[in-house]
């Protein structure tokens, strides 16, 4: 079968000779339709994260069709529904060992002996893959086969908003409008914020305006301190979500948050970051992280299905499997472009 590996740091390959992935007991396996290209694969391509033994199969973010069931697979995880060859799936990608401390209480995103799709373990950017069954979701009717792929981050950026226990009306500042960004951006929107989202892009702030932002700040251009003040009356913002995990963006949160507001780092901070937390103690600021997913998948396809999010709105390019290597290579090297899907066939 074609799979798209990592060979190395920076070095990835088309290839038609991995075999099909046996599968056990409690396994499927899927042919996926189409898989996201997120930041995630990129660190792991470019930046070493993940399994150092290559090949790896890379890829996470996926929507497939159910090929193959495990002799001791009979319902899908939580329901009575039987699952059967043609339904089609998303994966909660990361698989925790349901053993430590965290997956005993339920933090399965937290788990110390985690493996995950395409980062750890064999991905999707492949003709088949395999995944543990109580992993899959079915996916709801009202919810497309390219919209499956958008779960993932949309679990994520739902979690974002989790952690930022923000309430109704809550002032939200978002830094990043990448295309992370922009899925907190909607869902911040549809849990009652008032949203401004800070992003040097112009097209990516021209999209989170389309989509409902209250406000858009060019933190190049702009002076984003007094615009935050401006906009919330000197007092700053409840909540900020900081998604893109540089130095300069996880730096500027304690700077706009108002005293008694809640931060959230949601963007992995790559790099060591220096930071003036004396307006952290003053203001009884509260910064927590925010990492990956957890038991937020049900509550993405419902947003899908009511239309609060579109998750298809910062979508830029959907690329045919063949051309998936450039594909990252260009999301690499550019930080315009939008949100890449790969097409399998
Ligand atoms: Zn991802
Ligand atoms: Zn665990």
């Amino acid at each position: 079968m074609r799979a798209i590996q990592k060979l190395g740091t920076g070095k990835a390959q088309l290839t038609d000779k991995v075999p099909i992935p046996s599968y056990g007991p409690n396994d499927l396996l899927l042919k996926p339709l189409y898989s996201g290209i997120c930041t995630t694969d990129l660190h792991v391509l470019y930046h070493g994260m993940g399994r150092e033994e290559f090949p790896l199969t890379m890829g996470h973010e996926v929507s497939a069709i159910v090929v193959g069931i495990g002799n001791n697979v009979d319902t899908y995880v939580g329901s009575d529904r039987k699952i059967k060859v043609g339904d089609r799936v998303t994966v909660e990608p990361l698989f925790p060992c349901e053993k430590c401390d965290p997956c005993l209480q339920g933090k399965m995103n937290l788990c110390s002996n985690m493996s995950h799709l395409g980062i750890f373990d064999e991905g999707a950017y492949a003709d088949y893959v395999r995944v543990p069954s109580h992993r899959t979701h079915r996916l709801p009717d009202g919810v497309s086969d390219l919209a499956g792929t958008f779960i993932e981050p949309l679990s994520c950026a739902i979690n974002f908003i989790d952690k930022s226990q923000m309430k109704p009306g809550n002032f939200v500042v978002i830094l990043g409008g990448g295309s992370i960004g922009q899925l907190a951006l909607q869902v911040a929107l549809a849990s009652g914020g008032k949203v401004i989202l800070s992003e040097p892009v112009a097209k990516k702030r021209e999209l989170a305006l389309k989509l409902g932002a209250h406000a858009v700040i060019d933190p190049i251009n702009d002076n984003l301190i007094e615009r935050v003040k401006d906009l919330t009356d000197n007092k700053g913002a409840d909540i900020i979500i900081e998604c893109v995990g540089v130095p300069a963006t996880v730096s500027q949160m304690l700077k706009i948050v108002k005293r008694g507001g809640r931060c959230v780092l949601a963007g992995a901070p790559v790099k060591p970051v220096e930071m003036d937390f004396l307006p952290l103690w003053y203001g009884e600021v509260e910064l927590v992280a925010a990492h990956a997913t957890a038991w937020q998948f049900p509550r993405a396809m419902t947003l899908i299905e009511l239309g609060l999010v579109d998750v298809e709105a910062a979508l830029e390019q959907i690329v045919p499997f063949t051309e998936a290597v450039r594909a990252l290579e260009e999301a690499y090297k550019s930080n315009e472009i939008g949100k890449m899907v790969i097409k399998h066939n």
